[in-house]
This record gives C-alpha cells, sequence and structure tokens, in this order.
C-alpha cells in the first residue's frame, strides 16, 4: 500500500515525546499528530498508529514514511527457482512437471463429466500417471494445489480415491 499518512494540528495537551528527535513536545506547543497507515487488519479495516512530532520534525517524518514504502523488500511470492524440495535433474523436473500437468488434465476432464464409463477410463489414466510420478517425487501436495475444496470432493467422490 502506497504510504498514506493523517496529519492534524493542535496544541499538545500535555508534554511528550517526538517520534524523530530526542526533543520532548512541550505541553501547549503547536505540533504535528500523525496518523499512519500499516496495512489491513485480518477483518480488512487499516491499522493507523497515532505518533506526535515537532513542526520542525514533520519533513524529516514524511521523508522516512516515504522510504520505508519505497526501500520494503517485496517478498516474491510462490516458490522460488532453485527451492523445488526433490532432488532431480532438470530432465526428471520437466518429466515431472510433464506429469503433473497431464494429471492436472485428466482431473479436469474427470470434473467435466458425468459419464461412468469416460470417469473410469479417466482414472486408469489418472493411476498410471500417479505411479509414473512416484518415480519423480509424487504427487503434488494438497496445499500446493489452488483447487477448491467443491473440486475436491468431486474428485474424491467420482474417483473413490
Ligand atoms: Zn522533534
Amino acid at each position: 500500500m502506497a504510504p498514506s499518512v493523517r496529519v492534524r494540528l493542535g496544541k499538545k495537551a500535555k508534554e511528550g515525546p517526538c517520534a524523530v528527535c530526542p526533543h520532548a513536545i512541550l505541553k501547549g506547543v503547536v505540533h504535528a499528530a500523525v496518523l499512519r497507515a500499516f496495512g489491513l487488519s485480518q477483518k480488512g479495516v487499516p491499522k493507523w498508529r497515532g505518533e506526535h512530532v515537532h513542526l520542525a520534525c514533520l519533513p524529516a517524518f514524511l521523508i522516512a514514511d516515504y522510504t520505508r514504502y519505497v526501500d520494503r523488500q517485496k517478498k516474491p511470492r510462490g516458490r522460488q527457482a532453485g527451492s523445488s524440495p526433490f532432488k532431480l535433474e532438470p530432465e526428471q523436473l520437466a518429466e515431472r512437471k510433464h506429469l503433473i500437468r497431464t494429471r492436472a488434465r485428466l482431473l479436469r476432464l474427470v470434473l467435466a463429466t458425468s459419464d461412468k464409463d469416460r470417469i473410469a477410463r479417466l482414472k486408469e489414466r489418472v493411476v498410471k500417471v500417479q505411479s509414473e510420478l512416484g518415480k519423480y517425487g509424487g504427487a503434488p501436495r494438497q496445499n500446493m494445489m489452488r483447487r477448491g475444496e467443491e473440486d475436491r470432493a468431486e474428485l474424491e467422490e467420482k474417483l473413490g480415491m
């Protein structure tokens, strides 16, 4: 999220610390009360954190907040290249990928039909692909798959596996 800061000027009701410099903000001094957004809570509500700074310290505060945003390290999503848990040679990895794609395609075909004979034939192929996959690290883990709960339940029911 882009840096979002709300600034309100006001007289300090009581002496307190400045978020930028080590000097206190004295009672009665016009200062900036700053609210910073820190992402969203689990309920999706933006979380705000309030801080107080001297007016003279406000530019430094805003620049620091901007830098915090610009410099933050975005964690790349998904599995990182070379982090495969399987100790496979590149050709084996390619074969594994091919088998996983084939398996996914077959499962999609199973989901698309209610023809019992067709499902039985598809199941044979799925079983074959899965046993092949055994040589290449086994079937993908459930939590690595993007299939929804409903589809999973339907597959279990249709394939009995
Ligand atoms: Zn200050």
